[in-house]
């Protein structure tokens, strides 16, 4: 198989892994730069040009699209599909993710658990959704922050109305969000590929911090997930429409509530808490799956 792979950064953990799973099985992986592909419309003959030459020829394609160029890199791998080549995740189901309110939405309509969590635009509301979701106290999340930056934790009524105003005030969109504090700064990460749980770990947070991303400093462990929780990460990859993700939860009063959904899951933090090759997996998983025109949507 000849496999291409969106990704800005070749030398990143999970680049690097996937490209080295790759070459195992006996495949071609070319990693290409998101940024320098260029899209060329015209009637009948959508292509993809990388530094001036057509990509033609590959198999698959994996989008490692990092969250600051997720509207150029989602119209690269749409154009990807309109050809035809099969993504490994499509990029309308990445869209989805890269939207944690939309997430949410989609994931509230098929009942799985979430933190309780309301949304409004005018400050005037603030003590309103505050009330909402149980708070004080409340997290305050930007809608597209990502790795813990902008998830605020406001614990008196006076600090989350004025976080909602200054948010606001800045015109920027957040969540209001029961804290989940019986997670006591632990989170669960499941990883699925092709609508299984392959791993999970446990991450905690650094001292004194309520997050538990590992960019933020938290740490990573081996844990057993309970049934529930493997068919909530389950459910929410399907509904989700994304065959390879990593899935947050949180163990709340009220069973697995889910953080986020992550549509191109670091593979270091997981590989090395679980010892498994979950590279490999994933390659297996294309090598099944891949084939010409077999995407759910084509980017449409
Ligand atoms: P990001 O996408 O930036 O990682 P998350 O929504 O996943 O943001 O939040 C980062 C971390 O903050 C979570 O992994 C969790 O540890 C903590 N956290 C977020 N929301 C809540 C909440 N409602 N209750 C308790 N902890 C939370």
């Amino acid at each position: 198989m000849k496999i291409a792979m969106l990704a800005r950064n070749p030398n990143l953990y999970s680049h690097k892994r996937l490209k080295e799973a790759a070459e195992e099985r006996g495949h071609e992986l070319d990693i290409l730069n998101t940024t320098r592909c260029t899209v060329h419309i015209a009637s009948h003959r959508p292509e993809v040009y990388y530094n001036g030459e057509p990509c033609v020829g590959y198999d698959a394609v994996i989008p490692r699209i990092g969250a600051s160029i997720t509207n150029y890199g989602l119209s690269i791998l749409r154009q990807f599909e309109m050809r035809g080549c099969w993504p490994l995740n499509e990029s309308v189901a990445i869209g989805r993710s890269r939207d944690k309110l939309r997430s949410m939405q989609i994931l509230a309509k098929y009942g799985i658990g979430l933190p309780l969590t309301a949304y409004a635009n005018d400050p005037k509301q603030a003590e309103e959704i505050i009330k909402a979701v149980k708070g004080p106290p409340v997290v305050i999340k930007l809608l597209e922050g990502t790795q813990g930056i902008g998830v605020v934790l406001a614990e008196t009524m006076s600090s989350a109305k004025s976080v909602i105003e200054a948010f606001r005030g800045a015109n920027v969109n957040i969540l209001v969000q029961e804290f989940i504090k019986e997670a006591g700064g632990t989170d669960i990460r499941a990883l699925v590929v092709g609508g299984k749980v392959v791993a999970a770990m446990k991450r905690t947070g650094a001292a004194d911090d309520f997050r538990s991303n590992l960019h933020r400093g938290g740490s990573a462990q081996l844990i057993k997930i309970t049934p529930e929780e493997r068919s909530t990460a389950v459910r929410a990859a399907k509904h989700m429409g994304l065959n390879v993700c990593g899935v947050d939860m949180l163990r709340s009063n009220h069973g697995p509530v889910i953080m986020e959904v992550n549509s191109s899951p670091g593979l270091e933090g997981i590989e090395n808490a679980t010892g498994k090759d979950i590279a490999g997996m994933i390659v297996d998983y294309i090598a099944k799956n891949a084939k010409d025109g077999k995407t759910k949507t084509k980017g449409k």
